[in-house]
Parts: structure tokens; sequence; C-alpha cells
């Protein structure tokens, strides 16, 4: 079994390390967050002082870390951890970051002899507590076969999605269009119900019709439409608002750098933007429909 240094314990990477410690890996974590650090050690991991402390001995270096000036800092220069582990080991961003850093930091484990993935993660926080996360990776093929079954111990499906980058530009590309279509969702069932529609029977009609689309079928935006979603519960959990926003600045920012138009995927940053900016960043995702239709 590898030794797995895992750092990042939030609400993404505290039930992935505790699923790798459920598969009988032995983890060293560390958090800046001493509440994170103390839930993984509860479920027997050991609560590092350090990320360099968490890597001592590992041959596997997982991060789930907010962004790309995290995941940069913690790898790369001279007190980064690229400098201290051994050669040979492995290391698995699964931080949602852009395209660019994780492309440099990958260049930066090549010089020192490293292998690098990054294998950005879809399925959310109850995809990463049941073990069922979807891993979208960049990186050598023969590094994913080493990775394999230490990502199989945290998710269901396993896509290699090209070589380094390719995992995080997938994973952008996806949510680009999941804000596009919950906003089209959100503006469709606004529509509807200042027309007199109940938002319970459009739904349904839209599921069996050519608008259906993930939302309408598993995450309804409109509250009480469906059991088990966030908007069923205040858009208490879930996906949060502020993380789409950054998701789909991402999306620009690659739009930019490639020359390519995404005037659909800008307008749902704008309508994000604005959403957040009026305080509803905590909230989850489909919390948008709130920009279409007041809810009492
Ligand atoms: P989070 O804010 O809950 O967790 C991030 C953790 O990183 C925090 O506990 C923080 O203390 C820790 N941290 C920050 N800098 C650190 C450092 N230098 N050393 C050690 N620990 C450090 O965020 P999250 O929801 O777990 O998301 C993590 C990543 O996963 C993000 O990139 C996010 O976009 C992505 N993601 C999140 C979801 C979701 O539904 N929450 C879904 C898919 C992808």
């Amino acid at each position: 079994m590898e030794n797995i240094a895992f750092i990042g314990l939030g609400n993404m990477g505290g039930p992935m390390a505790v699923n790798l410690l459920n598969k009988g890996f032995k983890v060293s974590a560390f958090d800046l967050s001493a509440d994170a650090l103390a839930k993984v050690a509860a479920a027997g991991g050991r609560a590092a002082s350090s990320a360099a402390d968490a890597a001592e001995s590992a041959s596997v270096v997982i991060s789930m870390l907010p962004a790309g000036k995290h995941v940069a800092g913690l790898y790369l220069g001279d007190n980064g951890l690229f400098a201290r582990l051994p050669k040979g080991a492995l290391v698995i961003d699964c931080s949602t970051i852009d395209a660019g850093t994780a492309r440099k930091v990958a260049e930066g484990a090549r010089e020192k002899g490293l292998s690098m993935l990054d294998a950005p993660v879809s399925g959310g926080t109850a995809g990463a507590a049941a073990g069922t996360l979807t891993f979208i990776v960049g990186g050598a093929a023969e590094d994913l076969a080493h990775a394999r079954p230490v990502l199989e111990a945290m998710g269901k499906n396993i896509f290699h999605a090209g070589g380094a980058g390719a995992g995080q530009t997938a994973k952008i590309c996806n949510n680009m269009l999941l804000g596009i279509l919950m906003a089209g969702t959100a503006e469709a069932l606004a529509l509807g119900v200042k027309n007199g529609l109940d938002p319970k029977v459009l739904s349904e009609i839209i599921s069996k019709s050519s608008g259906r689309n993930w939302a309408t079928e598993l995450y309804n935006p409109w509250p009480g439409v469906m059991d088990n979603t966030p908007a069923s519960r205040g858009y208490a959990g879930g996906f949060m608002s502020e993380l789409m926003l950054k998701d789909l600045g991402l999306a620009e920012e690659t739009a930019l750098q490639s020359h390519a138009a995404n005037p659909l995927g800008a307008l749902a940053r704008n309508l994000y933007e604005e959403h957040v900016h009026q305080g509803n960043g905590k909230l989850d995702f489909s919390s948008i429909v709130k920009h279409f239709h007041s809810l009492n």
C-alpha cells in the first residue's frame, strides 16, 4: 500500500482523505485549518505539522486546494514540496485550477524527476463523501496507471483527457456548460411560473421533452420541485455560487488565451458575478433562479 500525503482537507479533500483511510491506505494529512485536520485525524490519519512533514515518507502526494496560487505555492520554489520529494514520487493535484498553472506545476515536477497528474473532480461534496467522484485526468498514461488504485478508492469514473493540463481544460468546459444550463433552466422555469404554470408540472414536461438536461432531471433549481436538492433546503450545501463563478472565470481566461468565442459562458459569468455580489456566494449555484424570480 502506498503512503499518501494529503494536503487540503476542506469540504472535498476531508471526505476524500477519509475514503483513502477506509480503503486501507496510510494517510499523513495537513491543512491550515486545525478543525479540518482534526476530522481526518479522528478517522485514523496522521495529523502532520506542515505540508513538508506530511510528505516526509510519502510515495504519493494529493492536493485539494482552492485555486492555482495555492497549488503553485505548495509545490514550486525553494520551500515547495518538489524540492523535497524523492525522485519517482507521484503528485496528484485534484483542485480545480487554470490549465496554465497546472502545466507550469507539471513542468516543475518533471524537472525534479517527479510524476504529476492534474485530476480535477466532478460529483460535489456528496460524491466526495460517497467515494463516487469522477476524476478528469491530464498527464502521462503510465502515471495514470500508477494513480488508478488510489483514485479508485475515492471515485467511480476515471477519464484520461490528454497530456498535462488537459484534465483542467475538460473540467472547465464541463462547468462552463453547467453554469449556462443551470441559468437557462432557471430562466425557463421563471418564464413558465410568471405565465401561470406550476413549476413541478413544467419541470416534468421539460424532463420528457427536448429541453431536458441534468438540472431538470436531477438538480432542479426551483424550491419544492424535487426532494433532496439544495433548492428544497434553502440552497444550503451543494456547489457554492462563488465556486461556479470561479470556474466560469477560468473558462473565460481559457477562451481569451486560445482566442475562442464564449459568449454564453461570458453571460453566465456575468450573471453569477451579480448573484455573488448580491450576497449569494455561499448558496448553492442553483440559487441563480433568484435572479429571474423572487422566491418568498
Ligand atoms: P474548501 O475551501 O472547503 O477547502 C480547501 C482547504 O484547503 C481548506 O480547508 C483550506 O484550509 C485548505 N488550504 C488552503 N491553502 C492551504 C495550504 N497552503 N496548505 C494546506 N491547506 C490549505 O474547498 P473545497 O470545496 O474542498 O474545494 C477544493 C477544490 O475542489 C477547489 O478547487 C474547488 O473548485 C474544487 N471542487 C469543489 C467542489 C465542491 O462541490 N465543493 C466540486 C468539485 C471541485
